[in-house]
């Protein structure tokens, strides 16, 4: 029987209506600092003919426009920040489409903020002072490891900054330091049980290990029972997108749905047409921030798609649940935890004279990780009989690929022609994961 505790009893039970009440006021507050302190969301109310003052009730949230990872790419790098510059405390900066990143400020508040938020959600876990806390996501300008690291401290855990690779020192140390959790992608956890059979040590029998919060990627709940089972744990969803923050939100130990802190973040869920979608129908999420600081966002379409649950959850929680994932509204593929956009793959081939015009991309599990192929037609001019040749051409793709998607693709060449051609619309990425 799962030992229920909250980090903050008070706010984390509070009846729905006061949760409400929360967001409304804070909806106003928001709508007011954002016209006032952003020339981008000025602009963006008036080409929607909507004022601060018409924003009364959380209903009226409709009448606001919504932002897009457009704007804040167009607005690279800080230019929808809504605090003046020496209020910003630390930056993180996450990929986009056209390899321009995106760019995110944090305040004291807001680190505060992300931190709480992770905080209830790793306590919903069951974790707390005496957990001894691996972080394997990536530190850096990737949200996940600081993130982590920030919510396991906060809660009294210890904290194992290991950061991402090295496998087999990964699999020592968490045997050698009595490790109790651990925070990484679902897939990176699967192959670090590989790795550890292949060394003689089963995590689920030579470990202390009994949770693992796990995320930035799609995973399904049949990767979450093969985790459970072979290694002995209870595996969580966590969620949040760098935009959002970072990392912000877990299933707590009934695992049946994301809690989204309602005293911070108002959800919606709509439809194609941008309308709300009836309770409990799948849609695609939006969000808006209600206590951030530097960045605040708007009715912020975040591209994921999931169902609202607004019952109140058997562990007591007053706040909505996310449901699991169901996919993506766009073509983002989530490789070992970092977005690819197939648009950012065509940008970097198109800038190799070698390269033809068609490409596919291919996504595939190889064992428990991810892997991407990019086979690339060679133009005519530039096909060699030299093998020599197209292996030189074939790690300059691979070097120009990584530099802007932060990832290890395998190239391969093939002669003009090769690849299908399609009428309107065409499929440039083959997705062979089963997830
Ligand atoms: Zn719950």
């Amino acid at each position: 029987m799962p030992m229920l505790d909250y980090w903050n009893s008070r706010i984390e039970r509070a009846p729905q209506e006061e949760l409400h009440e929360i967001q409304e006021r804070k909806l106003r507050q928001l709508v007011d600092t954002v016209y006032r302190s952003s020339v981008f969301y000025r602009n963006r109310f008036k080409e929607a003919g909507v004022k601060p003052e018409d924003i009364k009730t959380l209903d009226d949230i409709a009448k606001l426009p919504f932002t897009y990872k457009k704007d804040l790419r167009d607005n690279y790098p800080t230019k929808m920040f809504c605090v003046p510059m020496n209020q910003v405390e630390r930056y993180h900066v996450s990929s986009g489409t056209t390899g321009k990143p995106t760019v995110v400020g944090y305040t004291r508040g807001d680190i505060e903020l992300w931190t709480t938020s992770l905080a209830r959600a790793m306590t919903s876990c069951g974790l707390g002072r005496g957990d001894i806390i691996q972080v394997s996501y990536g530190y850096g300008l990737f949200t996940g490891g600081l993130g982590a690291h920030y919510g396991a401290e906060e809660i009294g855990a210890s904290v194992i900054p290991m950061g991402v690779g090295n496998t087999e020192r990964q699999i020592e140390l968490m045997v050698d330091l009595n490790a109790t959790a651990i925070a990484c992608t679902p897939s990176y956890l699967l192959h670090m049980n590989e790795t550890a059979k292949k060394m003689g040590i089963s995590i689920k029998d030579d470990s202390n290990l009994k949770v693992a919060i796990l995320g930035a990627e799609p995973w399904s709940l049949e990767t979450r029972k093969r985790i459970e089972d072979t290694m002995g744990i209870k595996a969580y969803d966590i969620y949040g997108t760098s935009e959002m923050s970072g990392p912000l939100f877990t299933e707590c130990q009934e695992q049946n749905g994301i809690h989204v802190w309602a005293d911070h973040f108002l959800l919606e869920i709509i439809d194609k047409n941008g309308d709300p979608v009836k309770d409990g129908q799948k849609g695609e999420v939006v969000i808006t921030t209600l206590s951030k600081q530097a960045l605040p966002l708007i009715r912020y379409r975040v591209g994921d798609i999931s169902i609202l649950n607004n019952r109140e959850c058997d562990c007591g929680r007053t706040h909505p649940r996310l449901m699991r994932i169901l996919g993506r509204s766009d073509d983002m593929l989530i490789i070992r935890g970092i977005n690819v956009f197939p648009s950012q793959v065509e940008s970097v081939l198109m800038t190799i004279p070698e390269v033809g015009e068609h490409f596919q991309i291919i996504a595939e599990r190889q064992g428990e990780l991810d892997d991407l192929t990019v086979r690339v037609e060679v133009t005519k001019a530039a096909f060699s009989d030299k093998l020599a040749d197209l292996m030189k051409l074939e790690k300059k793709i691979q070097y120009e690929l990584k530099k802007v998607l932060q990832l290890q693709t395998k190239v391969e060449l093939v002669e003009t022609g090769t690849l299908p051609r399609f009428q309107g619309k065409s499929q440039k990425v083959i997705d062979k994961r089963k997830i």
